[in-house]
């Protein structure tokens, strides 16, 4: 058993306080980090619980966006009544993930810190440079059927769990933070991190900061939209691949598109030099072969993983497809169409 200390926080500040020094923990909704403290992974000293924090209201921005608290759970963001009408992309994503129990607990600022489901991460007996650095890494050479495909280093090859965090990768979206030196706003690509040759961090949250909220901006893509996500089951499994996909329409041509793929790397992986190849283009199937091969020409399997490449490719058309067509998937029925 390790020892820890708990301290409940009433306000922002005396979150930040108490949080200062090495080995505190943010909690919320516990569904990520209880696990990892059970299965021996983290070892905080000591829990500061932030669940008393005002940060549970979804609120419109000046600049027409909406404004997500760090603390309105996953299942209260998906059934929003303005998020579901003018976020279908982010709704849909959201209910791809987990379970009805885990999305009633998960917070939105949890969701962006959940760690990777790497197997050799939880467990303690084998090597992973994530759990402790310079111990090597137990997946490559090892059994890496969920691993990563894209921007992998010879230290990690693991991939970000979330679906929601592709979402909000495609959207554009933007991370509020609150720490010892103040406050700042994060743009949401450079949230999360590739792992480098330092796997053992995951974003790039300075130390002792605290996600306030996530920023939705304006541009919502209503019409042109979907969030595919091809697992081993229909329910409660991480994604092998996920695509999210926005596209604007205009005269026949993509007038704009937004590209994002879960479950191949360790951070939502989107490729803005891809994404500027669809603008101007039909909306049609070889242009969107094409673009699929784009983005995964730097893909590389680690063996188990290998058919990720192909069906990855698969997904992104199908994809591209479905949002050019007005066809997003459907969550709630989940067909696999
Ligand atoms: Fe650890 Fe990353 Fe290797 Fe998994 S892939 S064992 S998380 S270093």
């Amino acid at each position: 058993m390790n020892p820890f200390q708990y301290v409940r926080a009433h306000d922002i500040a005396e979150a930040i306080h108490a949080a200062a020094g090495d080995g505190a923990k943010f909690i919320a909704g516990g569904t990520n980090l209880i696990d990892l403290m059970k299965e021996n992974v983290e070892h905080p000293t000591k829990l500061v619980d932030i669940t008393h924090l005002p940060l549970d209201r979804i609120e419109a921005t000046a600049g027409g966006g909406l404004r997500i608290g760090a603390l309105v759970r996953n299942s209260d963001a998906a059934y929003d009544e303005r998020i579901a009408s003018r976020y279908p992309l982010l709704a849909s994503a959201i209910l791809a993930g987990a379970s009805a129990q885990l999305r009633n607990a998960a917070t939105t600022g949890g969701n962006l810190l959940q760690r990777t489901r790497c197997c050799y991460f939880y467990d303690t007996a084998t090597p992973c440079n994530k759990r402790s650095p310079g111990s090597g890494c137990g997946a490559i050479g090892g059994f890496n059927r969920m691993h990563a495909i894209l921007g992998v280093s010879e230290h990690c090859i693991a991939t970000h769990p979330s679906d929601m965090c592709v979402a909000l990768a495609a959207l554009d979206a933007q991370v509020h933070v609150s720490g010892p030196d103040g406050e700042r706003v994060i743009p949401f690509h450079e949230f999360h991190r590739l792992p480098g040759d330092t796997p053992q961090i995951d974003t790039s949250l300075r130390p002792g900061e605290l996600i306030t909220a996530v920023e939705l901006p304006a541009e919502a893509f209503t019409q042109h939209y979907t969030y595919l996500k091809i697992r081993d089951r229909l329910s409660y499994a991480f994604a092998l691949v996920s695509v999210a996909v926005a596209l604007r329409i205009d005269g026949g041509r993509v007038a704009e598109a937004r590209l994002a793929l879960g479950g191949v790397a360790h951070k939502p992986w989107r490729d803005h030099t891809v994404e500027e190849l669809l603008v101007g283009q039909a909306p049609v199937e070889p242009i969107f072969a094409r673009a699929a091969d784009a983005v995964l020409r730097g893909a590389k399997g680690q063996g188990h993983n290998d058919f990720k490449i192909g069906l990855a490719r698969r997904a992104i058309v199908r994809a591209l497809k479905q949002a050019a067509a007005d066809t997003p998937q459907s969550q709630s029925e989940k067909r696999v169409a």
